[in-house]
């Protein structure tokens, strides 16, 4: 089977198209370190959703590090954009939540179909297999076949599961789930909420809601649950915007990004850690399990250049 770093690299292939080979173009052989140049330049990292105030500011760095070490060719420019890039991304520091935290809860947000369930079944089965005890809450009693959905992953990662008849108030499954993993001694308690209601404001005020009831289920002292965000990188910039709204409501410590499979650009990717400051924890390129890693932002950056 390729391993999930080429099925990135493929998840990625249009991107690195558009971006590497249209930046080699523009450079040419011999490049010439001048306005034409760095405006081109400009415009591929646009056109690759890094976002505009993004582009200019790695366009300034590139050039200033191509002109004080006197670049002569595409190649070197190149190495000039990954380490920006990299830094970037490096740029925001991330870690996945307190491990000694016991049960170290999740939340994860997101709008409909952003692939929340899928995310939840994906990240229960690995952290299954490094040998931690999860249990799945269905909290997205607005709809009946998330919780459906939320039951086939729990079986396939030899997660526990904690739902309610469909309709449900969603804090109180949240609730009765971290008691529960209290009670079991378990590790991990993977939280699924709705990603739509009657309307936004009401979404929000539930999300926080439900975080409240986490809470006060952990009790005193306990390290707070962590919100993880769940984002379609195929929406682009407009998932920045929904991003903003959900960090405002329930605070958000980490992005999943899904779908970087599809028509995705990977500019996406460094536009959430410039302008949002949050890192990205996981990367999805499929439907499977082995469809979803942690993010490395070195590999990130190899997997568009190489
Ligand atoms: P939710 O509404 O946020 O819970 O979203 P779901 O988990 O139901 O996912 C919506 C759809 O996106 C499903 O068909 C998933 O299989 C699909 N999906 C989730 N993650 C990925 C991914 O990384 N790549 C692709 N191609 N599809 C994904």
């Amino acid at each position: 089977m390729r391993s999930f770093f080429q099925r990135l690299k493929q998840g990625l292939a249009r991107t690195h198209k558009g971006l590497t080979e249209r930046i080699k173009e523009t450079i040419g052989l011999a490049p010439k370190l001048d306005d034409e140049l760095f405006a081109d330049l400009e415009s591929a990292l646009i056109a690759a959703d890094c976002g505009v105030d993004l582009a200019a500011e790695m366009t300034a760095a590139v050039r200033a590090a191509c002109e004080r070490d006197r670049v002569e060719s595409s190649d070197a420019i190149v190495e000039r954009l990954k380490t920006t890039m990299a830094g970037v991304l490096r740029g925001v520091t991330s870690d996945q939540g307190s491990t000694a935290a016991r049960p170290r809860v999740t939340i994860f947000v997101g709008v409909n179909g952003s692939g929340k369930t899928t995310s939840i079944g994906k990240i229960g089965c690995h952290y299954a297999r490094a040998g931690r005890r999860v249990l799945f809450a269905a909290a997205d009693t607005f709809r009946a076949a998330a919780g459906e959905q939320l039951e086939i992953w729990a079986e396939r990662a030899g997660a526990q599961l904690v739902k309610s008849a469909s309709g449900g108030d969603p804090a109180a499954v949240a609730y009765d789930a971290v008691v529960a993993a209290k009670a079991r001694g378990l590790d991990d308690v993977l939280i699924d909420t709705a990603g739509r209601l009657q309307n936004k404001a009401n979404l929000m005020a539930e999300l926080a809601k439900v975080r409240r009831s986490i809470d006060k289920a952990r009790g005193d002292g306990a390290p707070p649950a962590q919100v993880l965000l769940v984002m379609d990188a195929t929406t682009g910039q407009n998932g920045l915007v929904q991003a903003a709204e959900f960090t405002r409501a329930v605070g958000v410590d980490g992005i999943v990004l899904t779908k970087l499979d599809g028509t995705a650009k990977g500019g996406i990717v460094l536009a959430i850690a410039h302008r949002l400051k949050i890192p990205v924890l996981w990367v999805g390129v499929g439907e499977t399990v082995d469809d979803l890693e942690t993010f490395d932002p070195d590999e990130f950056v190899a997997a568009l250049f190489d």
